[in-house]
């Protein structure tokens, strides 16, 4: 990057606003990634007009812009190359405002997801986007990939929760969008454009999010199951009789279950490893002692009935963070390298025979190949962490083609809450239309024409 253009960078951010080679090179590339950052020049703008300036000097300069959270992103949505400006979302970050009565929060991007749920909290509200990098990753990048979580069955994804959005384009434009309300018809509602754009459309700066009455009880149980058909009728049977209350449903094959159920990570299974499903429900409601008694009821009739053959129940705070420490416990996958990371959506009634074909190919592919199934079933969300069980150049490829291929045949998609960034973006068309591709190809150029805002992620303009 040329010396001028870094000089007019460093009057626009100051010393503490801008790093330069070694003190960049050092820096990791993200949580997932065993390298450093490519790039030899980062800012980290501590307001939205410094935003906007770097941006509009950017462009003037046609010089490429990777905006960067907390680098939890598991998709290559934030990597960089030598050639890129890196700007940093770390200093332009805090809680500014809670409004109790109209159940607002209103944030800077690089704030940490568990420092805003700690925030409503303390209000006496509840913000109930969760996700097990909640203390690492930020707000700005949670939005820009529109992530999920643990929680979707009951508040959404990202998108249902935010109000209002501040949005910096690529010619240093700000887009105020700072709704608060609820409803708000006044033509295009432009903040969902910048949702899920993976910073390929503009630098989101402020959000205002919406809050809810915060959960009195909670209740947690895992269950197991003798066969698939009868994990997606207890949910619809559980969803009903809770009423409203069902706040996660969580699955898990044999696999997966047994890998973090049993040593080294953990000394004694809740249920025997032997059963072919498994999953982890929680429910949030009013009052512990008649939404326990209610959940217990509801469990033991599925119990009764034969839906579930085994279930136990959390009966304190420790015994919740024990159940979840398992479902959370995606890294023992990693106990087998390599190991890739799947994240894909399709209709429950598909699933069973999908896993099925995937399992099949995988092992007549890789014989010493392992295949981990789980994932947020009740959004028609898995994860599938696959590790061929030996090291070869073409292994990833040939996984990803078993797992992608499938999916477009059965209307399902390559990317159910992770983004697209480099690594699914060959496989983008499996899931998107060719219309659909050309109409976010138009929105790109008209929005960012000099393509300056991380280019090459989720598609290549030419
Ligand atoms: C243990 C663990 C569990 C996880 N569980 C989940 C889960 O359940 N659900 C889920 O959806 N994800 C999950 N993730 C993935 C990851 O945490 C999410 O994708 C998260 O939203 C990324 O936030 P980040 O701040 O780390 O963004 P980054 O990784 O830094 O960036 C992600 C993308 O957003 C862009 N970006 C970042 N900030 C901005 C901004 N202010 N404006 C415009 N673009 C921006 C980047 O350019 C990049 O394209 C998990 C990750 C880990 C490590």
């Amino acid at each position: 990057m040329n010396r001028d253009l870094i000089q007019q960078l460093h009057n626009i951010v100051g010393d503490a606003g801008l790093l330069c080679d070694d003190a960049v090179t050092s820096r990791s590339a993200g949580i997932w990634h065993q390298e450093n950052l490519k790039a030899t020049v980062l800012v980290r703008p501590k307001t939205t007009s410094e935003v906007s300036q770097i941006l509009a000097l950017c462009n003037a300069h046609k010089q490429p812009v990777v905006p960067q959270g907390g680098l939890t992103g598991l998709v290559h949505g934030a990597d960089t190359n030598d050639k890129d400006l890196v700007l940093s979302l770390e200093r332009l970050s805090g809680v500014e405002s809670i409004d109790p009565i109209g159940r607002t929060l209103t944030v800077l991007a690089g704030t940490a997801l568990e420092d805003i749920q700690k925030a409503a909290d303390d209000a006496g509200l509840f913000f109930p986007l969760d996700l097990g990098a909640r203390g690492s990753c930020q707000i700005g990048g949670n939005v820009a990939t529109n992530a999920g979580g643990n929680r979707v069955i009951r508040y959404g994804m990202a998108r249902a929760l935010i109000l209002g959005s501040e949005t910096v384009l690529a010619d240093g434009t700000v887009i105020s969008s700072m709704n608060t309300m609820l409803k708000n018809n006044a033509g295009y509602d432009l903040k969902h454009l910048f949702i899920g754009s993976e910073g390929t459309l503009g630098i989101m700066t402020r959000f205002v999010l919406r809050l809810f009455p915060k959960p009195q009880s909670a209740n947690t149980a895992m269950v197991a199951f003798e066969k698939f058909d009868d994990v997606p009728r207890l949910l619809n049977h559980i969803d009903e009789a809770l009423g409203g209350q069902l706040s996660s449903y969580e699955v898990m094959w044999k696999d997966f279950y047994a890998l973090v159920a049993t040593a080294p990570h953990c000394k004694t299974p809740p249920l025997s490893t032997e059963h072919p499903f498994y999953a982890l429900i929680e429910a949030q409601g009013t009052d512990q002692q008649a939404d326990l008694a209610h959940f217990e009821k509801v469990l033991s009739e599925a119990l009764e009935n034969g839906v579930i053959i085994d279930a136990v129940i959390a009966q304190s705070q420790r015994e919740r963070d024990n159940l979840w420490a398992l479902r959370d416990s995606v890294d023992e996958c990693n106990r087998f390298r390599p190991i890739y990371y799947f994240d894909v959506s399709l209709s429950i009634r598909h699933m069973e025979s999908y896993i099925e074909n995937v399992r099949r190919e995988i092992s007549h592919n890789f014989p010493d190949g392992q295949c981990f199934v789980f994932g947020h079933l009740g959004d028609g969300n898995l994860h599938l962490a696959v590790s061929p069980g030996h090291n070869d150049n073409n292994s990833h490829t040939k996984i990803e083609h078993i797992i992608y291929s499938p999916l477009a045949s059965i209307g399902g998609s390559v990317s159910a809450e992770h983004g697209v960034g480099l690594e699914k973006k060959p496989y983008l068309h499996l899931s998107r239309s060719a219309e659909e591709i050309g109409l976010m190809k138009t929105l790109k150029q008209a929005l960012d024409p000099n393509n300056i805002l991380n280019p090459g992620k989720v598609f290549d303009l030419a």
